[in-house]
C-alpha cells in the first residue's frame, strides 16, 4: 500500500504546500453567500462542502473580457494573457470534465493563444462530491482530467495523481501522507441518457420547444453558468486618432443579438435560440459533432428563473420519423 492518504487534520498543511506551485484558489463563500472559486488567503475560508459554484472554473481560462489586440500608430500588439501560475483546488468531477471539453475546443490546432497560455499555468486538483437533486453526471464519476484527485472519506482524502505535475504535488507533500485504503466514491444520482433519443427534437415544431419558449425570458443565465458554454463576441474599441483595442467578451446564444450578422438575424425567435443551445450542448457541431458537452452539473436548472429543466429532453419517448 502506497503512502497517498491525507488525514483531514493535515489539510491546512497540504494547502500550504500547494502554494509552492502557484497562487492558491479554492471554493469559498462570498459575503453575499455566493459559492465561488476565489483566492484562498486563509485556509479557514475554504468551503469544501459545496454542491456547485455559481460561475464554473471556466472563468480562469476564458476571462469575461480580454484584450486580444492593441494598435497604436500602425503598430499592432497581441494582448497579453494575464497573471502567473494558479493552483485551483477543490474542483468537482463535472467541472473537470467541463475544462476537458473546453480544451478540445480551444487547444485544437490552431490553439487559441490566450487560452493555451492560461491553461499551461493552471494546476487542477479535483475533489469527490455528493450529488444533490440538480446533479445528473454519470454514475461513479471520478474524473481523471486533472493533475491530482482527492477522494474524501470520514478520516481524510485518498490522493491519486493523473499527470507529471500531479506526481510533483504528491512528492512535495509526501511528508504529510500515510498509507490508507481508497474509499468508495459516493453513489451518483444520474440515470439520464444523453443525447436525447427522440429524433423529432431536431424540429422546431416539437411541443417541448414550444413549452420551453412559452416561459423562457431569454435572460441567458443558463449559458453564463454552464461550464462548457463559450460563446464570445469580438468588439473593436477605437481611440482615434491614436489607435484602439480589440476585445473578446462573453456572449450568449440565448440573446437575440447573438444571431445578428450584417443586418440579418439567423435566430430571431426565442424558440430557435433555445433549441440551438440545447442541441449544440447534447449533439455537438463542426469537429465535435456528436459529442455531448453537458457534464450534468445542474447549474442551468438551479439558476433558471422559470424552472426550465433540460432533463425533460431525455424524458421524451423515442418516436419514429414521420
Ligand atoms: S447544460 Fe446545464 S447541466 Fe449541462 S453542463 Fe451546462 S449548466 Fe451544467
Ligand atoms: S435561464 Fe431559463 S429563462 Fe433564462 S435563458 Fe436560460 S432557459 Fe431561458
Amino acid at each position: 500500500m502506497t503512502r497517498n492518504f491525507l488525514k483531514t487534520s493535515r489539510l491546512d498543511q497540504f494547502l500550504e504546500t500547494l502554494r509552492l506551485f502557484g497562487e492558491l484558489h479554492a471554493p469559498t463563500v462570498s459575503e453575499s453567500g455566493v459559492h465561488r472559486f476565489a483566492p484562498l488567503e486563509d485556509p479557514g475560508d475554504l468551503f469544501l462542502d459545496y454542491r456547485r459554484t455559481q460561475i464554473p472554473p471556466k472563468k480562469y481560462l476564458l476571462p469575461f473580457r480580454e484584450e486580444i489586440l492593441r494598435y497604436t500608430g500602425g503598430v499592432y500588439r497581441e494582448g497579453h494573457s494575464g497573471a502567473g501560475d494558479i493552483v485551483l483546488f477543490g474542483i468537482h468531477s463535472c467541472d473537470l470534465e467541463g475544462i476537458a471539453y473546453l480544451d478540445r475546443v480551444f487547444l485544437a490546432d490552431p490553439a487559441d493563444p490566450g487560452y493555451s497560455a492560461r491553461r499551461s499555468r493552471l494546476t487542477l486538483i479535483g475533489v469527490s462530491c455528493e450529488p444533490d437533486d440538480f446533479c445528473f453526471c454519470p454514475e461513479k464519476r471520478e474524473s481523471t482530467a486533472c493533475d491530482l484527485f482527492l477522494t474524501q472519506s470520514d478520516q481524510g482524502f485518498h490522493l491519486a495523481s493523473h499527470s507529471v505535475k500531479g506526481e510533483a504535488l504528491l512528492s512535495a507533500s509526501g511528508h504529510l501522507l500515510e498509507k490508507g485504503p481508497k474509499p468508495s466514491p459516493p453513489p451518483r444520482a444520474s440515470g439520464y441518457c444523453f443525447p436525447p433519443q427522440d429524433p423529432q427534437l431536431r424540429f422546431s415544431d416539437h411541443p417541448l420547444w414550444k413549452k420551453f419558449a412559452s416561459t423562457c425570458v431569454s435572460c441567458g443565465a443558463c449559458s453564463v453558468c454552464c461550464p462548457t458554454c463559450y460563446c464570445f463576441d469580438v468588439r473593436e474599441y477605437p481611440a482615434l486618432p491614436e489607435g484602439g483595442t480589440r476585445m473578446r467578451e462573453w456572449d450568449n446564444c440565448l440573446f437575440a443579438s447573438h444571431g445578428e450578422v450584417a443586418g440579418a438575424n439567423f435566430r430571431p425567435e426565442r424558440l430557435d435560440r433555445l433549441r440551438f443551445r440545447f442541441l449544440h450542448k447534447f449533439c455537438g457541431f463542426t469537429p465535435l459533432q456528436g459529442v455531448n458537452s453537458c457534464v450534468g452539473c445542474g447549474r442551468c436548472k438551479e439558476v433558471c428563473p422559470v424552472g426550465i429543466d433540460l432533463r425533460e429532453l431525455t424524458a421524451q419517448p423515442a418516436r419514429e420519423k414521420p
